[in-house]
């Protein structure tokens, strides 16, 4: 009698559209100046780092997550400024509320299934978080110039009536911060087919507006939209904690696919910590900000740089002759950046990088200079 081969039968009980699927690859940053992620550079001090270990270390990690969760909530609604009749829902970053959105939404009607559309190019976890949970991915381009391509999508969302649109507010990797009528424009044609909107603000704090103005001047024409935002670029992407804020009703519903202890206490722990020095984090927002423009004029006088775009997030994005190039002889002068040409192509030979303090982002584009 032969053995059957268990392993190989066990690796076939894998979807085999995972085992198609290459993984998720995050650079290998080790000794690299990280310019790749939109982290943000600064560290806290040593006297909070102290202040900080002791409360965790208090922690009464022998148990489940519990009350702190809810005090975290009222304080994230109070700082993001939520509408009257919102709830918050909470996420090991705004990637596991992505993954349970479309958990909650893939719902097949009429024997299709559901449909999940993004303006591309757009945020990666959008179009897989779509392929896991089972929901048919509608890409609508952006313009040449990356702006939001408002007849096609009107078009697309009558159409395919998606259970679920994103709109990245502002966008990565464009970093582009959509007009505001073109945005309404999209969220008023999701409303005409009964759909959600999601508005993703993970670059909220280097944005000169946010949908929540919107949400709280028009509550009716909003019923239907979710603002997901993340602590990460605020300055905690370690700790992941990501959240969305929407109308009660609905956030309760999405609330039911979410895992009972998602967030650990760690995490609740920390990002509570964070918010009480709420104002050192926006002087971070600020001092970002500030170098944003120089660096993106020092970047655009550079010989070798093609084209370079607006930036309302912490990042910034350009085009160069070869981006691969680019990047590879960046990193071997010690700088992590992103080539994301492979992302779609409008993106052909665009790198981001990463707005970081003054001193970072000279050695950037030193690195860069050198490169070209
Ligand atoms: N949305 C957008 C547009 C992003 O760029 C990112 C991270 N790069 C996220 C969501 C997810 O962030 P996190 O999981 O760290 O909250």
């Amino acid at each position: 009698m032969t053995t059957p081969d268990i392993s190989s039968q066990a690796l076939q009980r894998i979807r085999a559209d995972v085992r198609a699927m290459q993984a998720y690859h995050v650079q290998d940053s080790q000794g690299l100046l990280k310019m790749d992620t939109m982290e943000n550079p600064y560290r806290l001090s040593a006297a909070l780092q102290k202040q900080l270990g002791e409360r965790l270390g208090a922690l009464e990690i022998n148990r489940y997550p519990g009350e702190r969760l809810e005090v975290l909530k009222k304080m994230l609604a109070d700082y993001a400024g939520a509408p009257a009749g919102s709830a918050v829902l909470l996420g090991n970053g705004s990637d596991e509320i992505i993954t349970l959105l479309a958990l909650a939404t893939a719902q097949p009607t009429e024997g299709a299934r559901a449909k999940m559309l993004a303006p591309m190019p757009g945020f990666v976890m959008y179009p897989l978080s779509a392929k896991l949970q089972g929901l048919d991915f509608v890409s609508v381009n952006l313009t040449a110039d990356f702006d939001l391509d408002v007849p096609a999508m009107q078009a697309a969302i009558a159409a395919q009536k998606p259970a679920i649109t994103y709109i990245a507010y502002p966008n990565n990797p464009t970093a582009t911060l959509w007009e505001e009528d073109k945005v309404q424009a999209i969220v008023d044609a999701v409303a005409q087919i009964g759909g959600l909107v999601v508005m993703d603000e993970a670059y909220q704090p280097f944005a000169s507006r946010s949908w929540i103005t919107r949400m709280k001047a028009e509550p009716e024409r909003n019923q239907h939209v979710l603002l997901m935002r993340t602590l990460s670029k605020f300055g905690l992407a370690g700790a992941r904690l990501g959240y969305l804020i929407g109308p009660a009703a609905l956030v309760h519903e999405i609330d039911k696919v979410r895992p009972p202890y998602n967030i650990s206490v760690l995490n609740c722990e920390t990002a509570i910590f964070a918010l009480e020095h709420e104002s050192l984090y926006a002087e971070q927002a600020a001092a970002i900000r500030a170098e944003r423009q120089p660096l993106i004029d020092a970047l655009a006088a550079l010989e070798g740089v093609e084209k370079i775009w607006p930036s309302e997030a912490n990042m910034v994005l350009l085009r160069v002759a070869d981006a691969g190039r680019a990047q590879a002889e960046m990193k071997k002068r010690g700088v992590l950046v992103k080539n994301v040409s492979a992302m779609h192509p409008l993106l052909n030979n665009c790198l981001r990088l990463t707005v970081g303090t003054r001193e970072e982002n000279a050695q950037m584009l030193a690195a860069l200079k050198e490169s070209l």
